[in-house]
């Protein structure tokens, strides 16, 4: 069996894991061979970072091109104070190697687009998609329902946020969204403030779902958007259709190629 591959420090680093029926050494050999993008180390990033790290995911691909700014720090709790001013994505790495030496981490300073998608997806089992942009959440969208790739997405907005696994069968974020906003329609964390704790939350969902997704246990948060309301402390869903229409994944699809879609500028919305 695959879970003889474990060493004896592994089998003590992740005994918790293994002595689970649904995980197990096998399922335990299944997080450490799967190759993971995270995209956008802020607030989402951070929680999904450490708990994958932590789980052992084998290797972690982590893609941001913003640098530390000390207004980050009271959500994005993987960076520190001495790390203002730093990428963050080489910060998340740092972090990464303190926490988990098995972890091949893999840092990209870099903004995620047409022109880097198709290397940074290469081989990569899961999607975390902890972006702050309507143009990345489309790009990682099309991107990934092109090429069959599971993916999680998350928003937050001041004390709510909203989560959405997509799977090759089920709907995707252009099925809810078929266009992002206009730009400046949607303030963002800047300008609307985010609860700090809120962005541990709703990435400690996403982390949750790409551990299932790589184990293939439990059911998936796909075709069901769920909200959360910090302020209430209320969970609800709503079922979502995939739609047939839609440009990307429906029955007659405009988008074939990430290559001919016009993702505009970046309007930002929250991190
Ligand atoms: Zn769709």
């Amino acid at each position: 069996m695959s879970g003889l591959n474990l060493d004896p420090v592994q089998l003590d680093r992740y005994s918790r894991h293994i002595i689970m029926d649904d995980v197990g050494p096998t399922g335990q050999q299944r997080l450490l061979d799967a190759d993971v993008l995270v995209v956008g180390a802020g607030g989402l990033g951070a929680p999904v970072v450490q708990y994958l790290a932590a789980a052992g995911v084998g290797t972690l691909r982590i893609v941001d091109d913003d640098d530390v700014e000390r207004s980050n720090l009271q959500r994005q709790i993987i960076h520190a104070d001495a790390d203002v001013g730093t990428p963050k994505a080489e910060s998340a790495r740092a972090y990464v190697e303190r926490l988990n030496p098995d972890v091949d981490v893999r840092a990209h300073v870099a903004h995620l687009d047409q022109s880097n998608v198709d290397a940074l997806l290469d081989g990569v089992d899961f999607v975390v998609d902890c972006s702050d942009n309507f143009s990345t959440r489309f790009l990682v969208n099309d991107a990934c329902v092109l090429r069959e790739i599971p993916f999680s997405h998350a928003a937050i907005y001041r004390f709510e946020g909203q989560a959405i696994t997509v799977t090759p069968d089920s709907a995707c974020y252009r099925c809810l969204f078929p266009e992002a906003p206009p730009a400046g329609t949607i303030p963002d964390c800047a300008e609307a403030g985010v609860l700090g704790v809120l962005p541990g939350t709703m990435g400690c969902v996403q982390a949750t779902e790409c551990v299932k997704a790589l184990l293939g246990v439990g059911d998936l948060l796909a075709g069901r958007l769920l909200f959360y309301d910090a302020a209430a402390m209320s969970f609800e869903e709503v079922p979502v259709e995939a739609n047939p229409g839609c440009p990307v994944c429906g029955d007659d699809p405009a988008i074939d190629s990430v290559a001919d879609v016009d993702y505009a500028e970046r309007c930002a919305v929250q991190s």
